[in-house]
Parts: C-alpha cells; sequence; structure tokens
C-alpha cells in the first residue's frame, strides 16, 4: 500500500480540489478510469483545457483523446499530473489555481510561453508535461518589451 499517495488522495478530497474535478470530469462527460491514485477522464469536452491534459486535484482530466493516445506522444506524462496532484496537496487545494495562473503570468513575463518560468511546471517537469523548454529572460529585459509593448 502506497501511504503517502493515499494520505494526499484523503488530503484533495478534503480540500475539495478532487471533487472539483471529478465535477469537471463529470460536465465534460468524459470516461472515468483509475490509474494507480489518480482519477482518468479520458475525452473530456471542456474547451477551456488547452493542453494535453489538466489535473484537479487527484483527477485528470484528457481533452478529445485517451490517455494511451496522449501518452504515444507524451510518454511521461502521467508522472507529470502526478506532480500537480501533489502541488494541489500541499497549496491546501483550490488556491492552487490562483497560484497557478500568477505562476503562468509570471512565466509569459519572463519567457513569453506559460510554463518555462511557471514553478509548478517546472517542478513538475516541463519535459515530463510535454513542454518545449524556453528560454527565460532577465527580469529587466522583460519589463523592457512590456514597457515597449505599452508604449
Ligand atoms: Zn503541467
Amino acid at each position: 500500500m502506497d501511504t503517502s499517495r493515499l494520505i494526499r488522495n484523503v488530503a484533495n478530497a478534503v480540500n475539495l480540489s478532487s471533487v472539483l474535478g471529478l465535477v469537471l470530469g463529470v460536465a465534460g462527460r468524459g470516461r472515468l478510469r483509475r490509474r494507480g491514485h489518480l482519477l482518468v477522464f479520458e475525452n473530456v469536452r471542456l474547451s477551456f483545457i488547452n493542453a494535453s491534459a489538466m489535473t484537479v486535484g487527484d483527477v485528470v482530466l484528457v481533452p478529445g483523446r485517451t490517455i494511451e493516445e496522449v501518452e504515444r506522444r507524451v510518454p511521461d506524462l502521467m508522472a507529470h499530473e502526478e506532480a500537480h496532484a501533489w502541488q494541489y496537496a500541499y497549496c491546501l487545494g483550490l488556491p492552487f489555481i490562483p497560484l497557478y495562473a500568477l505562476a503562468a503570468g509570471w512565466s509569459m513575463f519572463r519567457s513569453g510561453d506559460r510554463a518555462t518560468a511557471n514553478h509548478f511546471e517546472v517542478q513538475a517537469d516541463l519535459l515530463k508535461g510535454g513542454y518545449a523548454v524556453g528560454t527565460k529572460r532577465p527580469i529587466s529585459q522583460a519589463w523592457r518589451r512590456r514597457a515597449d509593448r505599452a508604449a
């Protein structure tokens, strides 16, 4: 028995993040499967997911495909998504969502994409998530680019 993952499953149920994941999976009419200590909804129809998969608590939402179809392109995807499940637990659940949005905004500022300088994506391993690793700009240069665009 994997005690640490079981504790995470309980934590993400109590902090309601997995409950939100289940609601989204049902709303997106996905097919439910179990993968280790994660629940996977495949062929989810939710237009706001613009990635190979999105994890909410211990629930992985896979838009428009099966997990095997995605894994052919991104073999380590489930390891990446499992890291996000741990991040929900240490963020005490739903606070992960605004924190992730902030981290994605910071990454856009620093690199021009939402993953390269995003703490959560870097910690989950960009390559395992199928992301191309971009280049981070020095903060002064990123600030100048932003000022130039505003002018
Ligand atoms: Zn990710």
